[in-house]
């Protein structure tokens, strides 16, 4: 009789088990479902953030700042700029 118990008792741990694992299935398959019914929206979404930052870091690079050398330029071409005669002739100068 205990050992009958006792694998009652087993059983019923594996059914929980076995029920923990289906809702985890079942959760998983919801998310498949929610991509594949919105994956026209979520790809869209993506391309606005994409978009959106795109511009964002265009303006930043439109952004004029003075080089140490005393010449205003964007941001896009300081790196350019650090390397031209004019920008090397005017740190001479300042020297
Ligand atoms: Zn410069």
């Amino acid at each position: 009789m205990e050992e009958l118990k006792v694998k009652m008792k087993e059983m019923k741990l594996e059914i929980e088990t076995l029920k923990i694992e289906l809702n985890k299935i079942e959760k998983l398959k919801i998310k498949r479902n929610y991509y594949q019914e919105n994956k026209e929206d979520i790809k869209r979404k993506a391309q606005e953030y994409k978009k959106k930052n795109r511009e964002v870091i265009q303006e930043q690079r439109k952004e004029e700042i003075n080089c140490e050398c005393g010449c205003l330029v964007t941001k896009q071409h300081l790196t350019r700029h650090l390397v031209t005669m004019k920008h090397t002739k005017r740190m001479n100068n300042v020297k």
